[in-house]
């Protein structure tokens, strides 16, 4: 499939700003989604066709995601110029260096340690479910359980016991997340875009965390919603081959004699 003429339209509109700011996640978006998230890899084309785009002036790139940074690093090699902020806005990269990995307090390593406690048993009891640990919270997967099981699963870990009350729950497709920190892709898209100081953002996402991000968008914003489901965004793509299109249409569009396919 091609892109719509509605979205081409956007991104010819967009990349005629002066300044742009495109942020995308990560699974799902660059990367396809696989059992086992630590042999995830970025598509070539998107991989490219975003070093292309952090390499034009007055072009920023940036992927935004809940992994964790460590995590991301190892999986995603990002290209040098492509800003990565990780574990939901809780971890940034090429923003204030020698301060981007959070360390938790005291307290929240008490609480996550409570956390791990409550989940763990639970977990082990459901084959195929497993618990990733994270920065700042843990999050249940349950992509390769049987879709009951997992479904009971999260229903079940979803009632957090009164001590762990305060945690931050975010959902996703076969996961739930356990979290110290209320920060979203929301926050960082805020974030960035006053570190750049530019409304021009264009981000995409697949998931239900990055609705945040799209709900975030300021007007001057594009939204591009990767997949299936309700979302705010006002585009929708159908897979990650498309965002490969997405990304070296806005190449080719900010770059001078390029013809635009
Ligand atoms: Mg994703």
């Amino acid at each position: 499939m091609s892109l719509s003429p509605a979205l081409r339209a956007a991104l010819r509109a967009f990349t005629e700003n002066e300044r742009i700011l495109v942020l995308t996640d990560f699974d799902g978006v660059l990367s396809d989604l696989i059992d086992n998230p630590h042999d995830s890899r970025m598509r070539e084309g998107s991989r490219v066709a975003l070093t292309a785009l952090s390499q034009l002036p007055l072009t920023e790139v940036g992927i935004v995601t809940g992994r964790p940074l460590a995590d991301i690093l190892e999986v995603g090699m990002p290209p040098q110029d492509v800003l990565v902020v990780a574990s939901h806005g809780l971890e940034f990269l090429q923003t204030s260096p020698g301060d981007d990995i959070y360390r938790p307090t005291a307290r929240d390593t008490e609480i996550l340690d409570a956390l791990k406690a409550f989940l763990t048993p639970l977990a082990e009891a459901v084959p195929g479910a497993w618990l990733e640990i994270k920065p700042a919270g843990i999050a249940v997967q349950t992509r390769l359980c049987e879709s009951q099981a997992g479904i009971q699963l999260l229903a079940i870990v979803h009632e957090l016991p009164e001590h762990l009350a305060s945690l931050t729950i975010r959902g996703g497709k076969d996961v739930l997340e356990f979290s110290v920190s209320s920060a979203t892709k929301g926050t960082a898209l805020t974030f960035l875009a006053e570190l750049k100081q530019t409304g021009n953002i264009l981000f995409m996402g697949d998931d239900v965390t990055d609705e945040d991000a799209f709900a975030a968008l300021p007007p001057t914003g594009i939204g591009i919603k990767v997949g299936p489901g309700e979302t705010l965004a006002t585009h929708r793509i159908a897979d990650t081959t498309e965002v490969t299109k997405v990304l070296e249409l806005m190449v080719a569009l900010r770059t001078p004699d390029e013809p635009v396919a």
